[in-house]
């Protein structure tokens, strides 16, 4: 592989972003004489994005973001379009989430940066990842890791109540990344069935972190309502002032009567009706629900935040004591710095071979250490950062990190019913009005 050092130039080209080039050689492979080094991917990729008749095109027409190609659309939600993508170097799967950006106001722009800022710190495997964020001066690109098994509410409002089994397994992912997130200070503030996915291997991943906020300490007061109102708390509908962990926790106890019964608990035709319901915690969990699972979702919908059910709590629960996690259950810190891909102190030797593989992946592509270090890997705004996150990622998965929790010993599975209630009706977030 040639050793030359890479550097991002600017040419006239809008997507110029991502010539980059190699000061040894700039041009097609076509040009290159007959001893020249072959060109590595990069190379060829960057040349194709400036020179290549084809590729300028769909750079133009957007069916190429960076260094993404786009296919279809995959969702959409209240503020943006997602489509499927693959990234052109590695073949990955992603998931590209579209804003448009002249449609932002400034509200809407504040909780952008945060949903970018948030994700940023998160690295954990049941929540979605963040790649890369790509910019043009019409539209913002949030390049996320793909999950491509629906998502949870679709996924009850078509097959029913999960049984008991897939109800704890389900929970207790969605209970461990609530858990990390909380230790960093990140409150997610609209945990909904909508914003539970599922990988297609069945992983849970939490995503839409649009209206999640990081705070000072877990005993800040937060004044901005917003969410979904029948995930909302009562104190959301109560007070001035509110505490995000309990708030995400009764969103929780919410998404977990769904998960085991198929009916939301607190359901109303009318804002006011349903704001009563929240208020009084006026719900009735079917007998049949088992004792353990009653007991937890009890602890958790109690109107007063000061009396509802801690994260810590509810992972000690009877209920989740047969669930055994493959890893540590919440890191309690994120990763170190990206650039320790180039430090030579390694403390896991786990870490250390993941490492490795992602450096040799890296080189294969024609990214050198020189142009690793030249780059701020924790820069989401650079495509070289979006590639090392992807092939960090990806090899993760093969060391693991998305394998999904047991359950221990003989767990009896009821026959799934069919939902009655519920059925289609998907919740939008928005700002809570409470006059
Ligand atoms: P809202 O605020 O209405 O919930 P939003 O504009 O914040 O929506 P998201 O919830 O992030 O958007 O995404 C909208 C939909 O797109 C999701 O419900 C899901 O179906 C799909 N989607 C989002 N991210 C991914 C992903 N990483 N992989 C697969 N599908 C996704
Ligand atoms: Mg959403």
């Amino acid at each position: 592989m040639p050793g030359s050092q890479y550097q991002l130039t600017r040419t006239r080209l809008s997507h110029s972003l991502y010539s980059l080039t190699d000061s040894s050689d700039g041009g097609h492979e076509e040009e290159r004489p007959n001893d020249a080094p072959r060109l590595t991917p990069l190379q060829k990729l960057t040349a194709a994005m400036c020179k290549d008749e084809k590729t300028i095109k769909e750079l133009i027409i957007g069916r190429r973001v960076g260094f993404y190609k786009v296919r279809g659309e995959i969702g959409y939600g209240t503020f943006s379009r997602v489509k499927l993508a693959f990234h052109a170097l590695t073949k990955d799967k992603v998931a590209l989430k579209i804003l448009d950006r002249t449609r932002l106001d400034s509200q809407t722009q504040q909780l952008l940066s945060r949903e970018i800022s948030s994700m940023e710190c998160l690295q954990h495997p049941n929540v979605i990842r963040l790649y890369e964020v790509v910019e043009t001066p019409s539209r913002l690109f949030l390049v996320l890791e793909y999950a491509g098994g629906g998502d949870l509410h679709n996924r009850i409002c078509s097959e029913g109540k999960l049984c008991d089994n897939t109800s704890k397994i389900t929970f207790a992912q969605i209970l461990s990344a609530v858990k990390y997130m909380h230790n960093l200070n990140i409150i997610h503030r609209d945990l909904k069935a909508e914003n539970v996915l599922f990988t297609s291997a069945g992983c849970v991943k939490v995503a839409d972190f649009g209206f999640s906020t990081r705070v000072a300490s877990r005993g800040s007061a937060l004044d901005t309502f917003c969410g979904s109102p029948p995930y909302a708390a009562p104190e959301l509908f109560r007070d001035d002032s509110y505490l995000g962990p309990p708030v995400d926790v009764w969103a929780m106890g919410v998404l977990l009567f769904f998960m085991v019964t198929g009916t939301m608990p607190f359901r109303a035709d009318t804002m006011g009706k349903l704001r009563r319901c929240i208020m009084e915690a006026s719900y009735a969990i079917p007998p049949w629900v088992p004792g353990p699972c009653q007991r937890l979702i009890r602890g958790i919908l109690k109107p007063l935040a000061a009396e509802r059910y801690a994260v810590d709590q509810m992972l000690g629960c009877d209920w989740l004591l047969p669930v055994e996690f493959p890893w540590a259950l919440a890191p309690p810190e994120p990763p170190g710095p990206l650039q320790s891909l180039l430090e030579s102190e390694r403390g896991n030797q786990e870490d250390e071979e993941v490492e490795e593989e992602v450096r040799s992946a890296l080189e294969e592509l024609g990214f050198t250490a020189e142009h690793l270090r030249n780059h701020q890997l924790t820069d989401s705004r650079s495509p070289v950062t979006g590639v090392y996150r992807i092939l960090l990622h990806r090899t993760q998965k093969r060391w693991g990190c998305d394998s999904l929790p047991v359950v221990r010993g003989v767990v009896r599975d009821p026959k799934r019913e069919g939902l009655r209630a519920y059925r289609g009706l998907r919740h939008t977030s928005k700002f809570c009005v409470l006059s």
